[in-house]
């Protein structure tokens, strides 16, 4: 016996012990993991011309035995050694399991959530089976080998037989639990029955790209022995109906029984022939419509469906904000469906957290997370993309040299650009919600670029103003700014509440300009390096009087009004150049600073180095006084650059 590893043993011992009420996923978990063992035999075939592959074989096979109470998942992809069972089950494979151990102890009570944010994969059989049983043979070996546990307290690995390639992963079901206190008690017979296992993969798996089959009973007229002058009819080779493995070139395995009842025969096929006798008969039945969601029309599917592939492919809880499906056709052609996900996974600001889109070449999987297909600023986005264009024999280094994955990657880029944009106009609360899980990376997009992505990021980003105390793009900022304004205006630091308060602020509200209220520590970078807002389309503004005059004439009389692109400046209010101050007031506060110039010597003198200058301000309103920083540098960015790189 083989003990389990402690991360493990302790998701065990959660899965085991946990009423979780969506036990069920577990199917899906073992059918995607067949089909990527699937995929990665039929990859290996179609990229090493020494491995031969049937690829109509390829398929995924679910059985029952009643009696036995077992439900088996098998597939014929590459299956494993010995020390791949021992690497791959006898330990997490998620990338999440390092951050499960930590967090731990605070998710004890909660299995939902590390259900929901990791995926728990293979150990989720455990919820609903007292013992596993894994028969595998790795392609290209001749034994097989048997993993075996109860999920308690380790396994066990031994050899045993196999005829071909892959693996049969055998649940032998748990005892239904009764009920409590008259609470309905958990059967787990659900798992046992055709109709419950077909909904279970509709419902989950009906995507999955190889053929999920099972043996189905099913009943036909029995064949009326033929009579002696009578050529063998079209009626004695009696085909069942829809018989769907049939399209993916697999044999039916129908042989008859001959059961059939008669008495459930209630109707005569004609007059002169007796009531026809019915038998049953068992065929292998497709029960996944296999057509990759990705190349269907999004007019074809439901927002339920593409929300229950994108949960079980993703592994996430929620539904995504967002679907973007398009189909490119010329001389670039590809499907891709892209995902906007409902909230920020645990990891997406660590160094852990890996982009990219699940790459496809007509169906076969080539790289589960090709980077290059997303930019760093979009990293959160979900998807596939699937180009017969694209070679299966890429590598990693010759993707960021392959033409037509750049342009892939472009075109990409701007529909998730231009996707968010009508997000933003059409259901602001959305993208109010999804600025709070994701903003921070648009501008970081920003900030890390230099300012070069601000045209096409600027105006997806949403700031607090001061003044409506909501979220504004800056392009509503620049229409709502007073004639004679000419900066945005932002004030930085940790708290809303505060800022408001900082006696800047106040100053320019008092002038009717608004401030941007910036609490996120990279917002300041994000606006120094954009330097100034390029605002498109405000109405125009006339130094001169007469023009003026001319145009509200001219619009007055119907003309369109004049409209005009400038770029307008940010400012931060606590850094010392900002001078809203008329020249009278500047006169005023410079004489008064003159006049009480020992005052304030002795003020520098007492501050005893802290502060370069002491002087009367023309920029308060009621406050005393007011620390202000000299240059473009404020207070808050020398606090954040002091902390030093994140
Ligand atoms: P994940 O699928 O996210 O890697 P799982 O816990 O579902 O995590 O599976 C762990 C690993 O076990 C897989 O990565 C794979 O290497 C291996 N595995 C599981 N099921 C099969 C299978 N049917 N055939 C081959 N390998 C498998
Ligand atoms: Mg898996």
């Amino acid at each position: 016996m083989r003990k389990f590893k402690t991360e493990s043993k302790k998701l065990l011992d959660l899965m085991i012990n946990s009423i979780y009420t969506n036990r069920e996923i577990f199917l899906r978990e073992l059918i995607s993991n067949a089909s990527d063992a699937v995929d990665k035999l039929n990859f290996k075939g179609l990229t090493d011309s020494s491995v031969q592959v049937d690829q109509d074989s390829l398929a995924i096979r679910l059985s029952v035995d009643p009696e036995a109470r077992t439900l088996t998942v098998s597939d014929n992809g590459i299956g494993m050694t010995a020390d791949e069972l021992e690497r791959n089950l006898g330990t997490i494979a998620h990338s999440g399991s390092q951050e499960f151990k930590s967090e731990n102890a605070e998710h004890q009570g909660n299995t939902l959530d590390i259900i929901g944010q990791f995926g728990v994969g293979f150990y989720s059989a455990f919820m609903v089976a007292k013992k596993v049983r894994v028969v595998s043979r790795a392609f290209g070996e001749d034994v097989a080998h048997v993993w075996e546990s109860d999920g308690l307290e380790g396994y066990t690995i031994s050899e045993g037989e196999r005829e071909t390639h892959g693996t049969d992963v055998i649940l032998t079901l748990r005892d239904n639990l009764p009920g409590e206190q008259g609470e309905p008690g958990e059967s787990f017979e659900t798992y046992l029955t055709e109709w419950g296992l077909k909904d279970l993969v509709r419902r989950y798996s009906n995507y999955v790209r190889y053929p999920i089959q099972m043996l189905v009973t099913k009943s036909r007229p029995k064949p009326e022995p033929a009579k002696d002058d009578e050529q063998p009819s079209s009626s004695q080779t009696t085909d069942a109906q829809g018989d769907s493995s049939a399209e993916h070139g697999t044999a039916s395995a129908s042989d008859s029984e001959g059961k059939a009842d008669a008495s459930d025969v209630a109707h005569a096929a004609d007059a002169s022939s007796h009531a026809p006798e019915y038998e049953e008969y068992e065929e292998l039945e497709t029960l996944n419509s296999m057509t990759p969601i990705w190349k269907k029309r999004s007019s074809e599917v439901e927002d339920e469906e593409y929300a229950e592939f994108y949960k079980s492919t993703f592994h996430d809880w929620e539904a995504p904000a967002r679907t973007i499906s398009f189909h490119a056709e010329g001389t670039l052609e590809y499907d891709a469906l892209l995902f906007i996900p409902g909230k920020a996974p645990f990891d997406l600001y660590s160094r852990e957290y890996e982009k990219g889109l699940a790459l496809y070449s007509s169906n076969v999987m080539i790289m589960e997370k090709c980077a290059d297909l997303l930019p760093d600023h979009f990293n959160f986005v979900r998807g596939i993309v699937d180009s017969a264009d694209v070679s299966l024999n890429i590598s990693r280094e010759t993707l960021q040299q392959d033409r037509q994955l750049r342009a892939i990657a472009s075109r990409i880029e701007k529909k998730i650009g231009s996707e968010l944009a009508e997000m933003r106009d059409k259901d602001r609360e959305a993208y109010e919600t999804f600025f709070e899980n994701f903003g921070r990376g648009l501008k970081f997009g920003i900030y890390s670029s230099y300012g070069m992505k601000a045209s096409e990021l600027a105006d997806l980003l949403l700031f607090w103003s001061a003044r409506e105390n909501r979220m504004v793009t800056l392009d509503e900022y620049a229409r709502s700014m007073p004639a004679g304004q000419t900066a945005i205006y932002f004030a930085a630091g940790d708290d809303r509440t505060r800022l408001s308060k900082m006696p800047v602020v106040r100053s320019v509200l008092s002038r009717g300009y608004d401030v941007l209220l910036c609490t996120a520590d990279v917002d300041e970078f994000t606006l120094q390096a954009m330097r100034v807002y390029e605002a498109k389309g405000l109405p125009k503004v006339f130094e001169d009087e007469t023009a003026r005059a001319a145009a509200e004439t001219a619009v007055a009389d119907g003309a369109e009004p004049e409209l005009e692109d400038r770029s307008i400046e940010f400012k931060n209010v606590a850094s010392g150049d900002i001078d809203l101050a008329s020249e009278d007031e500047k006169k005023t506060a410079e004489e008064a600073t003159r006049a009480h110039k020992d005052l304030f010597q002795a003020m520098k003198e007492a501050l005893d180095g802290k502060v370069e200058r002491v002087s009367v301000s023309a920029r308060l309103v009621d406050a005393p006084a007011a620390i202000t920083t000299e240059g473009p540098v404020s207070l808050e960015m020398e606090k954040v650059m002091a902390r030093g790189p994140e």
